[in-house]
């Protein structure tokens, strides 16, 4: 990594209730799982893809949400890992059949309890389908099954020559299926879009075990209802996917990243906006990265990184096939920071300095895991303009409440990661935390944002839904629900049902 030198009003979000019951979710009574389903379900699976031991349903019942979070435990009564679509089919049309629930299941690296089986029953772990299926380097897209590694897609691309744009901080882990549901975003969305734009067709198993595709590989499609991206971000409620397929486009061949220093948070997130607004540039990624969060990271990794006892930092990736123009734009890039305040700009133009910058911003979030076993990691998500004020907000309200944070992330497109943290002698600290969780929202609320950009609602956040869409969008999703899933087996007790 080298320098670049230059030549040149509030509605109030109030305490309400909307807590879970084991079991019974709005009048649901669901059936227990009996020696005798479980014999049915190794019928349909095969013994070996049926797990009941205790020790497998607990490891199967929890996602990154801090297991302290819950106020009671959550656990699968049986986990299922089955290898084909037919055997999904099956196993769902003997749940509905029962009326047993069923949480499908990713790699369990959600950050909104969305893997976590409210209400018992079954856990469907999509480990087990995780093959790539197909390259088509001539319409440009890739078919996947659920259960593959976010990165594993990356790596078969690229090698092909070819990007596909999806990159959460959790792609060395996170499984497609679990992105496509949550609609997981990344680092790349003001270029490329969240996952959903990368989605072009989806194999979907009902609720009642019939399969079907929704879309095709095809860049445009008007005939009926965009039912593939309904079932994007629908965390399981909907539909079970079984294959993907995924657009695919050409690898820039130059990428750059810029790591730039400032003396406060509030001059990084201030110059974050200028490089679209005032630069006219479209950068692939602005991230975030406050004091504390480089700290942490630091810490975390054993690592320094260049100029990390300033205020705050941010990572610019830039993208483009001709070196000139790279360079022409990174320096134009590079003096616009300087302009609004970057104490210096920092240039990681070969693998080994840009993975080390990546790295760094990427553990973020599992350096807070590692260090605090008593967090609340927030995701809201405002106009790019009112990054600045939130902030501000945020920063008052840690203060007036003793409250440690750690804040980072894509502020290029005004999705906070907000993390309130807790040293373990902290008394009190679950009402604490959710009395600074309201006022946050609140304060979001106020500046157009909205309660979460990309971990999605689940089961943490499912009680803040209401204050954010209105009653009528609300009645909507629950009559989208029923007409998806009329005995509500599908992964019950999450975002409105
Ligand atoms: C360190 C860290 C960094 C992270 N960084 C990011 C980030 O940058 N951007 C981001 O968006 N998120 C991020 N996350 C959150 C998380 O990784 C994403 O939400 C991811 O998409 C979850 O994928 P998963 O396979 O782990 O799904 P899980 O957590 O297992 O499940 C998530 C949801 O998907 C549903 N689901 C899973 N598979 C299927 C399927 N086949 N059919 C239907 N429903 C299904 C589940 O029921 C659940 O509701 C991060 C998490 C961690 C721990």
């Amino acid at each position: 990594m080298h320098v670049l030198h230059r030549d040149a009003p509030s509605t109030g979000i109030g305490n309400d209730s909307g807590g879970q019951t084991p079991h019974a979710w709005e009048g649901m009574n669901y059936a227990p799982v009996t020696p005798e389903v479980t014999t049915a379900l190794e019928a349909i699976l095969g013994s070996r893809n049926v797990a009941t031991d205790l020790e497998k349903r607990e490891a199967y019942s929890y996602d990154e949400v801090a297991k302290q979070f819950w106020e009671e435990p959550h656990l699968a009564e049986v986990v299922v890992f089955p290898e084909t679509t037919e055997q999904v089919s099956a196993l769902l049309s003997f749940a509905n059949e029962r009326h047993i629930p069923v949480t499908p299941r990713g790699a369990g690296t959600g950050l909104s309890g969305g893997a976590v089986p409210a209400c018992g029953g079954i856990v469907l772990s999509f480990e087990r389908m995780n093959r790539i299926l197909e390259v088509d380097t001539e319409n440009l897209t890739i078919t996947v099954e659920p259960g593959v590694v976010t990165a594993e897609i990356t790596k078969a691309a690229a090698r092909e020559g070819l990007l596909y744009a999806g990159d959460p901080c959790s792609g060395d882990a996170s499984f497609i299926g679990g992105n496509v549901a949550e609609n997981a975003g990344g680092n790349k969305v003001i270029k490329y879009g969240p996952t959903g734009a990368s989605v072009l067709a989806l194999e979907a198993v009902l609720a009642d075990g019939s399969v079907t595709w929704f879309g095709g590989k095809r860049r445009k499609d008007v005939t009926g209802y965009d039912f593939a991206h309904l079932l994007v971000g629908s965390e399981g409620t909907l539909a079970v996917i079984t294959k993907i397929i995924l657009k695919l486009l050409p690898l820039p061949a130059r990428v750059v990243d810029l790591l730039v220093p400032f003396p406060d948070t509030e001059s990084a997130v201030t110059c974050a906006s200028k490089i679209m607004t005032e630069g006219k540039i479209l950068p692939a990624s602005v991230e975030l990265m406050d004091h504390r969060s480089i700290s942490l990271t630091e810490r975390f990794l054993n690592t320094r990184l260049p100029g990390s006892d300033a205020g705050a930092h941010l990572i610019i990736q830039l993208e483009g096939n001709s070196a000139e123009l790279l360079a022409d734009e990174y320096e134009r890039v590079g003096d616009l920071c300087r302009k609004w305040g970057a104490l210096e700009v920092f240039v990681a133009d070969n693998r080994n300095s840009r993975d080390k910058l990546w790295k760094a911003r990427k553990s973020i979030a599992e350096a807070v895991i590692a260090f605090y076993s008593k967090y609340s990691k927030e995701d809201v998500v405002v106009p790019t303009s009112a990054v600045p004020e939130l902030l501000k907000a945020l920063g008052d309200i840690c203060a007036r409440r003793g409250l440690e944070t750690v804040t980072f992330g894509h502020v290029g497109d005004g999705n906070m990661h907000v993390n309130l943290l807790f040293g373990e002698d902290r008394q009190n600290w679950k009402e604490t935390m959710e009395e600074a969780r309201r006022e946050l929202y609140t304060v979001t609320q106020q500046l157009g944002g909205t309660l979460s950009g990309e971990h999605g609602i689940g089961l943490k956040r499912k009680k803040y839904v209401s204050h954010f869409l209105d009653e009528a969008q609300i009645a909507l999703m629950k009559r989208i629900k029923l007409a998806f899933d009329p005995k509500g087996i599908l992964n019950p007790g999450k975002l409105v049902v």
